[in-house]
């Protein structure tokens, strides 16, 4: 009774968990939590599937001084709270699945290893992935565990996407385009099967706008192409991340600026983006609430970029049948829609002002050329969903 899948989304500093109880094909939102700040001032907390508050803890930095030591502490909480519910399976975000993982898969000594070799193309996030795959491969190995990747998404997408205009030996040894936020995408193409599924077989592109963004075009729910590349860096501008930049400022920084490749990654990950641009805040809502030109620029910067990635992929669509905005900003910021989507009007585009500023999940006026809609997202879900997919395939009935 209460069979439940875990999920993992690990971090450098924070390691979120959700729990789904497996309800026939149905999976239920149990409990949810996690760890936040590992390594500064951690703290534990844990709602139900209601909202309500079941732990709220504060620890010593010694005490969770990494990832690893945050899963012991995740674990030990959820062996005294679990109650009826059974843990059957674990499900974990992995950022990097390299050119080989085109799916989720059941993670063994050699898959892990495999993932290691990753970590050079993801050093931040892989490494925070991996931790808690060992730990609960230490403290429970019978317990089968799934490692679902953002990149597995756009494994498919065509070779011209897949490359960079540098020396071809490059590409063979992994300077690739690999796209992230695969599982996101692959969760809303799959909502937008289940409301419009016309629409979801013909050419669309996502907006993935939260504190990291991207885009995708997607032909048939398939991606073709997406905004992020080789690292979670590239594309729109983002909370603290750059985006698309000349590389030749980064050669500028090093050779004439003198600073390190180290100083250089802080900065286009860190100290970039809305946050570089304005000199205020990297939250949308911080700088549309503020009346300085400086967040009025950052606020303009990105819808401009956001409104240019989306007429670049219509490109590589040959047209645009939908435009979907999901994550933080894409599914709560009717302002930041209004201004993409004017940007978009030459195409066609027209925004109802009135389903924009109500939120609710279609958003196109009538003659607008493409559809516009609103789907939230939830990678955590997907995880659910293909963790208890895999178990069903290598045991049949034990997720039943
Ligand atoms: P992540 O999961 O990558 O941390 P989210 O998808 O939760 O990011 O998005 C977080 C961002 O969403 C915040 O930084 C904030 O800028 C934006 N956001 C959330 N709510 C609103 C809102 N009501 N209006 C504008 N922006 C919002």
């Amino acid at each position: 009774m209460g069979d439940s899948i875990l999920v993992v989304n690990a971090g450098s500093s924070s390691i979120k968990f959700k729990l789904y109880r497996i309800e026939g094909a149905d999976l239920l939102p149990s409990l949810s939590g996690g760890m936040s700040g590992i390594g500064g001032t951690p703290s534990l907390r844990v709602t139900d599937g209601r909202g309500a508050v079941l732990e709220d803890r504060r620890f010593d930095a010694a005490e969770v001084p990494d990832a690893s030591a945050a899963q012991h502490h995740l674990s030990d909480w959820l062996g005294h709270h679990l109650g009826d519910a059974t843990i059957v399976a674990v499900g974990h975000r992995v950022v990097h699945g390299g050119a080989a993982f085109a799916e989720p898969v059941l993670i063994d000594d050699a898959v892990l290893r495999r993932l290691e070799t990753f970590i050079p193309l993801a050093p931040l996030h892989q490494l925070g992935n991996l931790d808690p795959i060992r730990v609960l491969r230490e403290r429970r190995p019978d317990l089968p565990q799934v490692a679902c990747f953002d990149t597995a998404f756009h494994r498919g997408h065509p070779e011209l996407s897949d490359r960079f205009a540098l020396p071809r030996f490059l590409h063979d040894e992994g300077v690739r385009r690999y796209g992230f936020h695969g599982l996101s995408y692959e969760y809303v193409a799959g909502r937008l099967r289940e409301i419009a599924p016309e629409t979801a077989d013909g050419r669309v592109v996502i907006a993935h706008l939260g504190s990291g963004a991207s885009l995708c075009a997607l032909a048939g729910g398939r991606s073709q192409d997406t905004t992020m590349s080789f690292t979670a860096l590239d594309g729109v501008p983002m909370g603290t991340r750059c985006g698309a930049l000349d590389p030749g400022v980064v050669l500028h920084l090093i050779e004439h600026r003198g600073m390190t490749p180290a100083e250089v990654g802080h900065m286009l990950y860190y100290e970039s983006g809305l946050l570089g641009l304005s000199g205020l805040s990297n939250d949308v809502r911080t700088l549309l609430a503020s009346d300085r030109p400086e967040a009025a620029l950052a606020v303009a910067f990105f819808c401009r970029r956001v409104a240019q990635a989306a007429a670049a992929l219509a490109v590589t669509l040959g047209g645009l049948d939908a435009f979907v905005f999901t994550a933080g900003i894409g599914e709560n910021a009717p302002e930041i829609r209004q201004r993409v989507i004017a940007d978009l009007s030459w195409a066609g585009l027209i925004l109802d002002n009135d389903a924009n500023r109500s939120g609710v999940a279609r958003l196109d006026a009538s003659g607008s050329r493409a559809q516009i809609w609103i789907i939230p997202t939830d990678e955590e879900r997907m995880i659910a969903g293909h963790t208890m997919r895999l178990l069903d395939r290598i045991a049949p009935g034990a997720s039943a």
